[in-house]
């Protein structure tokens, strides 16, 4: 037994027995995976209500609070680490990359400033440059590893504001469609434009962003004496994997003079594939792209990532000095993140992202999205022969929108239609083989269906198709199914 001034200093067998106890209750949590229900809140409010307990003031032994998480703490909610999860933006959560957060934990070096861990600062730029060289960006340029793409975003939209307009800014106004992911309109909320300031910009019927209305919004506020200064181009939309013609958004941008940033969130990292690449043509000409490790490159939550094509850029917009700090450098080898980001402590996020492509190697990345990419396409042409639904959005990437056709023979339209879709999105998760979820697509409740888990197979999918099949009848009600049809000969 430690003495009591020693007790936090955990180490030798009992540090071992506490991972051993964690990585017990991981190790089978991970291989049951695949079994366990897409979602179950059944009680997950009593669940969650037992946690609201006061500090205690002695401790309590690992082994129960480990069970007490690991039981229904985890299990009551939606899985979102299981190959079920369809919903949203999936990733998935390597556990790799939980390890690298063990390892980064346990040692607690910092890597704000370079000089003060050399090689982990090194490790983490080198993320970085292998991200740089995905988007095609040029040497000069920079970035960082942020908590998640929305924290990326908003730095972004601090760069463009810094670098295009002047200290008293609120006349900046910035374009994106109407289409795009809400962060954008939050970042430029945190970053003080008021939010007659964004333009949501109609998006045309593959959901991307209109060029006609961009110019044409454009103009209009430069005639009403205000300052265009930043175009966000989609790769990648939330709702239907939308990717805007980024190379004619860089065309218009230049003209313009507009920052161009690009949200590459969920598609990003798609470019580590051929399909993917020719998908987001124009990236490269970005001023920023945002990309998620936390989705495309299958990492758990908490790691995002901006990059700028001019890495001075992020350093003019976010760089600050003090005399307690170490010193801090100017050469773009050695970089401290403290400069670009807005972060000075900040956990060591490289090695998640370093260690299991180093591991893996870019090629089970690449394969895994291709697989992706394959499983959106087969989940669109199978929803494609089943009576009765439509596609609204085919895969441009690994999404597909679809819902219940209008039936106006069982007065199936219109509000009626929706709740008839919400119906059939409920009870296809009720089957817990698969969690979806759903959207509005210009005023239409759609469900949709993204496949980005690195654990989602064709059987996943398969399931999912069946249970879509099977609750048709039940989405559509009590008046299905109407008056036989009518026997036909043609097919
Ligand atoms: C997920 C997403 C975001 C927000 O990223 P978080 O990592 O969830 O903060 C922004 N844009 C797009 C297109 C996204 O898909």
């Amino acid at each position: 037994m430690e003495s009591p001034e020693r007790e936090l200093e955990l180490r030798g067998d009992a540090l071992r027995d506490l991972v051993g106890a964690a990585l017990e209750r991981i190790v089978r949590h991970i291989d049951t995976l695949p079994a366990q229900p897409a979602s179950d809140l059944d009680g997950a409010e009593a669940v969650a209500a037992a946690f609201d307990e006061p500090l205690p003031e002695a401790g309590a032994p690992a082994e129960a609070l480990l069970d007490r998480i690991f039981g229904a703490a985890v299990t009551k909610g939606f899985n979102t680490a299981g190959p079920g999860y369809l919903a949203y933006i999936p990733g998935g959560g390597l556990p790799h990359a939980a390890v690298a957060d063990l390892v980064a934990g346990a040692v607690n070096r910092y890597v704000g400033v370079y000089t003060v861990a050399p090689a982990l600062a090194r490790i983490e730029a080198t993320v970085i440059r292998w991200l740089r060289d995905l988007a095609g960006f040029p040497a000069g340029a920079s970035g960082y590893l942020a908590t998640g793409g929305s924290l990326a975003n908003f730095s972004a939209v601090v760069t463009a504001r810094a670098e295009r307009l002047p200290e008293d800014f609120l006349r900046g106004t910035l374009y994106v469609s109407d289409q795009g992911h809400h962060s954008i309109a939050k970042a430029a909320r945190l970053a003080g434009f008021p939010a007659e300031r964004v333009r949501a910009v109609e998006s045309d019927e593959r959901s991307r962003v209109r060029l006609d209305r961009l110019q044409a919004a454009v103009d209009e506020d430069r005639r009403r004496g205000l300052e265009p200064f930043l175009v966000v181009g989609n790769a990648g939309t939330t709702n239907t994997g939308a990717v805007d013609d980024l190379g004619a958004l860089a065309d218009l941008a230049a003209r313009e003079r507009l920052w161009f940033h690009v949200d590459a969130a969920y598609g990003g990292c798609f470019l580590l594939t051929e399909r993917g690449r020719r998908a987001l043509a124009g990236i490269e000409r970005a001023d920023t792209v945002v990309l998620d490790p936390h989705k495309g490159l299958f990492l758990p939550y908490g790691t995002g990532a901006i990059l700028a094509r001019d890495g001075r850029a992020l350093a003019r917009a976010h760089g600050g000095a003090a005399e307690y700090l170490p010193s801090l450098g100017d050469d773009p080898e050695r970089i401290d993140f403290c400069r670009i980001s807005p972060e000075l402590s900040r956990g060591f996020r490289g090695l998640r992202v370093w260690l299991p492509l180093m591991m893996h190697g870019a090629q089970a990345f690449r394969r895994a999205l291709d697989e992706k990419l394959d499983l959106a396409r087969l989940a669109c042409a199978e929803l494609r022969r089943l009576d009765g639904l439509e596609i609204v959005a085919g895969p441009e990437l690994s999404v597909v929108a679809f819902r219940l056709a209008p039936r106006p023979d069982l007065g199936l339209v219109a509000d009626a239609l929706d709740a008839a879709n919400e119906r059939l999105l409920a009870a296809v998760n009720a089957r817990r083989r698969v969690f979806l979820s759903g959207t509005r697509l210009r005023g239409r409740f759609t469900l949709r269906i993204c496949v980005l888990s690195f654990r989602t197979h064709e059987d996943r999918v398969h399931a999912a198709l069946d249970d879509i099949r099977a609750s048709i009848p039940a989405a559509l009600g009590a008046s299905y199914p109407p008056t036989a049809p009518p026997e036909s000969t043609f097919r």
